[in-house]
């Protein structure tokens, strides 16, 4: 008698330098309430709803990267807590967690929404938290995100942090707008018990006046924080990018992301969506394949796993960010808010 022919597993997702995609980036919309001046223009026009996955859409797709080896998922934007009823898909994944096919649900957020979210979001099963804050002063934190809204921010960091969610900040460095308040900002965080992540700015989008004048090396960020403290390189992961050093002996962690002096990709574990349903493999190159299309085709779990695996051939090897005779170089004309931060 013929034995039933057990089906297959669906295999890992691995790339053609196989790195394991075990990480999702997803972004639940391209908008956003603030306008960052790296980010985004004043003017930006932002994508029709007709364009965008429902949030049905995304668990799928959240799903068939599950079902293909990812183990965590992160919701960025465009602002993660502006898209309507988020915490129904937070929710869905928190439940993930819970059953123990997802390892973590967790998000990157401007903190605008958290006063009043900061606990749904803890109910639905986060735990971390990473919170973009650039500076501690009113009038800088308005001229760099163009809106006035500092205040509200740190309630909800504040907020975050009353709910039990683990915070790290996230911190662009700027030549001339906060490069005097790094030492500070770091300062701060420590003593509310958070890491905080420096970012060098990327050549993602146009955006006014170019991103060449503010451009910090973080190389440089590094030595002046070394004259006021005792950074140690530490072998803490959370999976991203960033390079981590503890601070004065304590638990406190600074984490460096240096794309353009010093390239990480070469352990590169993840992919990110768009809310158009568009997967990028990289942050910073074209290449893409169409999510939207195999989601609603008919036969769409086989139409979802082939497109997962044309998008594996064609994740390359890193990006070309770089600075060359004061030129940003390896510019990609999507915004960061449409990718995914
Ligand atoms: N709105 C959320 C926030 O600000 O945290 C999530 C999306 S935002 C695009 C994610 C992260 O990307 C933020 O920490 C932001 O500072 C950073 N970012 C945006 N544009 C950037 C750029 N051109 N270079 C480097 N970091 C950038
Ligand atoms: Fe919005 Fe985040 Fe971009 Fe700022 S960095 S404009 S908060 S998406």
């Amino acid at each position: 008698m013929d034995m039933p022919v057990k089906p297959e597993a669906p295999k890992a997702l691995t790339d053609t330098f196989g790195r394991k995609i075990t990480y999702l980036r997803l972004s639940v919309t391209d908008r956003c309430d603030l306008r960052c001046t790296y980010c985004m223009a004043e003017d930006m026009v932002f994508l029709s709803k007709s364009h965008v996955l429902s949030l049905e859409e995304m668990l799928e797709l959240c799903e068939a990267f599950m079902a293909r080896g990812v183990r965590r998922i992160r919701l960025t934007g465009g602002e993660p807590l502006v898209r309507k009823n988020i915490i129904w898909l937070i929710r869905k994944l928190g439940q993930h967690v819970e059953a123990g096919t997802l390892d973590e649900i967790t998000l990157t957020s401007n903190g605008t929404q958290l006063p009043h979210m900061a606990q749904d979001l803890y109910d639905a099963g986060v735990r971390r938290i990473n919170i973009s804050l650039d500076t501690l002063d009113a009038e800088k934190f308005h001229k760099i995100s163009r809106r006035n809204r500092l205040e509200q921010v740190l309630e909800g960091i504040a907020a975050a942090k009353a709910a039990g969610l683990q915070v790290k900040i996230n911190t662009v460095a700027m030549r001339g707008v906060n490069e005097g308040e790094i030492a500070s900002l770091l300062q701060w965080a420590s003593g509310e018990g958070f890491d905080l992540t420096l970012i060098e700015t990327m050549p993602l989008g146009d955006v006014e006046g170019g991103r060449e004048d503010t451009y910090l090396p973080l190389t440089a960020v590094k030595t002046e924080l070394d004259k006021q403290f005792e950074l140690t390189p530490s072998i803490h992961r959370t999976g991203g990018p960033a390079r981590y050093f503890t601070l004065d002996g304590s638990d406190a962690k600074l984490g460096l992301i240096t794309p353009l002096t010093n390239n990480f990709c070469d352990g590169c574990n993840r992919v990110r969506v768009t809310c158009t349903g568009r997967i990028y493999m990289c942050l910073g190159q074209d290449d893409h394949v169409d999510l939207m299309a195999a989601l609603r085709s008919e036969n769409k779990n086989a139409a979802l796993s082939e497109a997962l695996d044309t998008a594996m051939g064609l994740k390359p090897r890193g990006h070309d960010f770089a600075m060359s005779d004061g030129k940003m170089v390896g510019k990609v004309n999507r915004h960061m808010s449409h990718t995914g931060g």
